[in-house]
């Protein structure tokens, strides 16, 4: 089969690469901190250039280690942060949105998300994405761990459409986005951004990994597993997904895995083995 491209265009245009890089837990442990800032920049100069970080992870020590990280590649990453739903109102909203910026060592993000639904009505959230939009403070914004009511409440609001993605779990063990969520997105032209795409290393569902079929399909592409789990949520062309990887070996390894295509029979092998749910299940979420 033919190699696919291993970038997607948003909506509105955007080029990314299909697989960026998670950071949850990057930051909390001083003796790993020069291998997780090595390992970013790496796989920014391996073209994996969009991060993806929240001011909830280790309370900002994710976005203070992402910002030293990008320091002078900016311009070359697609920067992601995600504010608490609490916070996601009026006043609060653009205080949060100012104090990322100030520990990402930025003065935009590329994309900022509501990292779950909380009290504060959708109206107020938009409309705060919206004012930090003309305030150039960031460029885009969406949601993560909506299912699709939250979607269709949210696609009913006036600038609710500009919504430019929607962050959600999935990997290979958990398929219960294709029911209707993933199909309803794809419809709504709203790409899918995939968190823990490797089932963090497989502790969250075990057996994908040991799959007899997943290691055959690695040894036919002298692959590994987990890059066979990563390319195959990058399958299709509105996917995204974030692995963490704090190793450069781990970095080569993801990058290279968009470049992985696989062929119609081995997606019918892993579709036969981890098989799509057959009715609707709600959103899985860690
Ligand atoms: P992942 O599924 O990305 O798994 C991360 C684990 O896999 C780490 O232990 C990492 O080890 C290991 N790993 C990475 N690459 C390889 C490789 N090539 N071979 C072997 N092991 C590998 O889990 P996460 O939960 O971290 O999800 C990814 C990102 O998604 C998060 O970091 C975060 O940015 C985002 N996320 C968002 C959520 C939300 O609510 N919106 C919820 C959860 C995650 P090592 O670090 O040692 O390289």
């Amino acid at each position: 089969t033919m190699n696919q491209s291993n970038r997607m265009l948003l909506p509105d245009g955007t080029s990314l690469p299909r697989i960026g890089q998670g950071t949850w837990n990057m930051g909390d442990d001083a003796s790993r901190r020069e291998e997780e800032i090595t390992a970013l920049r790496l796989g920014v100069e391996l073209g994996i250039n969009l991060i993806d970080t929240a001011e909830m992870y280790g309370d900002g020590r994710s976005e203070l280690l992402v910002g030293e990280a990008i320091t002078g590649i900016r311009d070359q990453v697609f920067l992601v942060s995600k504010v608490y739903p609490q916070n996601a109102g009026n006043e609060r909203l653009i205080r949060s949105c100012e104090e990322s910026l100030k520990r990402l060592n930025t003065d935009h993000l590329d994309l900022y998300l509501l990292h779950w639904r909380g009290d504060i009505p959708l109206e107020e959230t938009v409309l705060g994405m919206e004012k930090l939009i003309s305030q150039g403070k960031i460029a885009r914004w969406g949601v993560s761990n909506f299912d699709i009511d939250d979607m269709k409440e949210l696609l009913k609001l006036a600038e609710g459409t500009h919504c430019a993605t929607n962050q959600i779990l999935y990997h290979l063990g958990s398929r219960g986005i294709e029911t209707e969520l993933l199909p309803w997105q794809r419809s709504h032209k709203i790409p899918v951004m995939a968190y823990s795409p490797l089932a963090q290393a497989g502790s969250l569902r075990k057996g994908v990994i040991e799959s007899e079929v997943v290691q055959e399909i690695a040894s036919a592409h002298q692959a590994t597993p987990l890059q066979i789990m990563l390319a195959w949520t990058v399958r299709e062309e509105d996917v995204i997904s974030i692995p963490k990887a704090s190793s450069r070996k781990h970095v080569i390894e993801n990058a290279a895995a968009g470049l992985i295509t696989l062929s119609k029979d081995e997606i019918w092998k892993l579709d036969e083995a981890f098989p799509i749910p057959s009715w609707k299940v709600p959103l899985d979420m860690i």
